[in-house]
């Protein structure tokens, strides 16, 4: 069993990774109404390592004899201007999550538990990676989406990404 504070954090961060789902989906379906099926992809299956994510830590507290709690799913309800601002958004969302993460690693760091210290360094290292991509996507268009042909092109490059599953699995 877990430490019951342990658990809990855990348990919201199934449902955070959950939201941030619903939020990429949210996305990609602004990008869809925009024509760029490209961004509508990338998200989409941004959207979809999301979901592979909270089901790590619903398998990990599971694996640990815990009953997870699923709670109600928070509603994305941003509006966007223009197409920069859910890539802009975005990052702002995984600084968020990765600060949770770091919270839960230190709250495990603080008893000793090992365990799911060992569990997080995963995620450590994806947050990483998810705070760079998104970077790039907003480096990416404030270069070339002002272009029309600078943004089909990148637009292209975002429709050829597909989905691999999470190198971690429980
Ligand atoms: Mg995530």
């Amino acid at each position: 069993m877990l430490n019951e504070k342990i658990a809990k954090l855990l348990n919201e961060q199934v449902n955070k990774e959950f939201y941030s789902a619903y939020l990429y989906l949210s996305f990609s379906s602004y990008f869809d109404s925009k024509g760029l099926n490209g961004f509508a992809n990338w998200y989409m299956i941004q959207a979809q390592e999301e979901r592979d994510h909270a089901m790590l830590f619903y398998k990990y507290l599971q694996n640990n004899g815990e009953i997870v709690v699923l709670e109600a799913i928070e509603k994305p309800d941003k509006t966007f201007g223009n197409l920069i601002d859910p890539l802009k958004a975005g990052l702002e969302h995984e600084e968020y999550v990765t600060a949770l993460i770091n919270n839960i690693y230190s709250a495990a760091d603080e008893i000793k538990d090992y365990r799911t210290m060992q569990f997080l360094d995963w995620f450590i290292k994806e947050q990483c990676e998810e705070e760079a991509n998104a970077n790039d996507l907003i480096t990416k268009m404030e270069l070339f989406g002002t272009d029309p042909r600078g943004l089909y092109m990148f637009n292209s490059e975002l429709a050829a990404r597909s989905y691999s599953a999470p190198s971690l699995s429980l």
